[in-house]
């Protein structure tokens, strides 16, 4: 048997409208599940008083109520009753009763924002650059091809049923107070306001396709292996109207060269000369990233002498000049002789002009290596 309804709220047939809410703001703390945690007859009882403001606080249903009886409401398109209505309707009402209370400032938050969603980055976009030493001496243009995420041609879309663009919803939190709402993102379109409306051809679930694109980016000169550079919105676009494109991210990645060494701005070279270049003297060509260099090496060049090319290293990344070149001398020492060489230096093999005697003025490699960088 159901309970009157005048009954549950503990109030006379002549209740004013004021009266009932009142009856019911005293029903609905005293039963609330947060204040009876586990107690399903409170439950019931939070139930049956919500159910009975449903009908009390509104007047038609008030005036079918009090002529009919609970007959009112039974049959096909009748009130289920308090059975069908679920705690979140039940919260949902108390916006209206507890309103004066709590209601003022979240509804204020809801009304202060604009229509629009928020706006969603795309991800960001990583490759690799491999770069060669000239390019980090020249620096400049650089081309890239890249595989990004765009909007696909045809894709469109629209406002989000439901958030109504604003990309936030209203959530509903039951405490001992009642009804607490609060906003968060809306999980139908993510924040951004906005559905797909229809996709393009052969994109995916949110519209986009995977698009090749040409980079250009400004190699600075002087750049070192890691180094990132950011290329503002080249990265994947974001769905939607509102959406900015992430950023592209290069990340460098240095080629060792064949015959040039870095350290640091310097670059090593080691350069193999002839016994008799060495003996004789000799002018070298040598091809380097800045272009052809003429060495002159005098006759009776000692192996490990380093010759030092101010500002031909590499640039300084922050531009405070070049790092120098430097050239180490190694004589190259035949393998094989022919009987008339080998007869000359068996010859000469106790000549006194042929025995090493380094002196002074000969300092050893690390005593060079020491000078050029103190
Ligand atoms: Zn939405």
């Amino acid at each position: 048997m159901k309970r009157d309804y005048y009954e549950i709220l503990g109030i006379s047939r002549s209740a004013t409208a004021a009266e009932i809410k009142r009856a019911y703001r005293k029903k609905a703390i005293e039963f609330h599940p947060d204040k009876n945690p586990g107690d399903k007859e409170a439950e019931e009882k939070f139930k049956e008083a919500a159910e009975a403001y449903e009908i009390l606080s509104d007047p038609d249903k008030k005036a079918r109520y009090d002529q009919y009886g609970h007959q009112a409401f039974e049959g096909p398109g009748g009130y289920g009753g308090a059975h069908h209505m679920d705690m979140e309707d039940i919260f949902a009402q108390f916006g209206d009763i507890f309103g004066d209370i709590f209601g003022g400032s979240f509804r204020s938050q809801n009304h202060s924002r604009s229509g629009r969603g928020q706006i969603i980055r795309g991800t960001d976009l990583r490759v690799r650059l491999k770069i060669t030493l000239e390019d980090i001496i020249k620096g400049g243009e650089k081309k890239i091809k890249i595989k990004r995420k765009v909007k696909a041609p045809g894709t469109t879309y629209q406002t989000c049923h439901q958030c109504g663009g604003s990309g936030r919803v209203a959530r509903v939190t039951n405490t001992i107070f009642g009804r607490m709402q609060t906003t968060g993102t809306c999980n139908v379109c993510g924040g951004t306001g906005q559905v797909l409306q229809s996709r393009g051809k052969g994109s995916d679930a949110n519209g986009m396709i995977v698009k090749e694109d040409i980079v250009s980016i400004n190699l600075p000169k002087g750049v070192r292996n890691g180094v990132q550079l950011r290329v503002g919105g080249k990265g994947n676009e974001a769905p939607g109207q509102n959406g900015i494109p992430g950023d592209l991210i290069v990340q460098l990645e240095e080629l060792s060269d064949d015959k040039f060494k870095r350290e640091g701005n310097n670059l090593h070279h080691d350069l193999y000369i002839s016994i008799p270049e060495a003996v004789l003297g000799v002018d070298k060509i040598l091809e380097t990233p800045h272009g052809k260099i003429k060495l002159h090496l005098p006759e009776g060049t000692q192996s490990g002498k380093i010759l030092r090319l101010k500002n031909k290293g590499v640039p300084d990344l922050d531009g405070y000049g070049y790092g120098d070149m430097l050239i180490n001398i190694n004589i190259w020492v035949p393998k094989k002789l022919d009987k008339e060489q080998r007869e000359f230096f068996e010859k000469n093999l106790n000549h006194p002009n042929f025995q090493p005697n380094p002196g002074k003025s000969e300092k050893s490699f690390f005593e060079k290596i020491h000078d050029m960088f103190s």
